[in-house]
């Protein structure tokens, strides 16, 4: 069945491969409207040969990458993370880096449809493995949510519950905006961030979550969210799925 939705919103943001910028044309697209997306439908060919998908040498507790024959990255071996597991979807580095970087500065965020189609392509089966209750995504500022006319992450985590068939629930807030100063050690930007984020109502006990943000750098963030919804909210597991990872 056609998407007729899709179709009217492609008209509005017609989709562009999210590395050169140019319009994925029509016939490419058509796959996607059916139901069948694969690459081609998002992306240019010799696009998907500049990105670094993440796989064999990563770390087992957030999904980044590790040196070679190591199970835990630098970060993971030095902090203690709350969250049971996680994955990271591609590499922060190159053509990455310029296409997170216009997918959160500079409005793409058409961008979404390829990022969300690659996050469950990869990373579909893992995630329907957790038996999750919901997905959520790492919240924005209010203000910098309106300045910037949506949230990338929330964008993410839509379309990854979208093909996951995970409901999406929207329900951290962030209060402030903290100076994620790189100056910091990691112990004190973990404690820099308490009161960043809370929940926006109760919730419901017991419940397994998948937290979905674009980039992981140092995953404190990652962190933070995790522990309000397993030590307020008293979830049951938490999981991170970052679509970036990297310094
Ligand atoms: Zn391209
Ligand atoms: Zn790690």
């Amino acid at each position: 069945m056609k998407d007729y939705k899709k179709i009217i919103t492609d008209i509005i943001y017609p989709p562009v491969c999210p590395v050169c910028g140019d319009v994925i044309p029509i016939a490419k697209r058509k796959p996607w409207y059916e139901g069948k997306p694969c690459y081609s439908t998002f992306l240019c060919a010799p696009c998907k040969g500049n990105l670094r998908f993440l796989e064999g040498n990563v770390c087992e507790k957030c999904g980044a990458e590790t040196s070679p024959g190591k199970t835990l990255c630098n970060v993971c071996e030095e902090v203690a993370r709350c969250f049971a597991g996680g994955k990271s979807i591609l590499a922060y580095d190159g053509v990455a880096r310029q296409m997170m970087m216009a997918f959160k500065y500079s409005g793409k965020r058409e961008y979404a449809d390829f990022l969300t189609y690659a996050a469950a392509e990869r990373a579909g089966s893992w995630i329907q493995s957790l038996h999750l209750d919901a997905i959520v995504p790492v919240p924005i500022h209010p203000e910098k949510r309106k300045a910037r006319g949506y949230n990338q992450a929330e964008l993410l985590a839509q379309g990854i519950a979208t093909y996951t068939g995970v409901p999406m629930r929207d329900i951290l807030k962030r209060n402030k905006e903290t100076n994620a100063s790189k100056e910091l050690g990691l112990h004190s930007r973990v404690f820099n961030l308490r009161d960043a984020f809370s929940l926006k109502g109760p919730i419901p006990k017991g419940k397994r979550f998948l937290l979905v943000d674009d980039i992981l750098t140092t995953g404190v963030t990652l962190e933070s969210c995790a522990e309000l919804l397993l030590y307020e909210g008293n979830a049951d597991a938490v999981y991170v799925l970052s679509l970036c990872s990297g310094k």
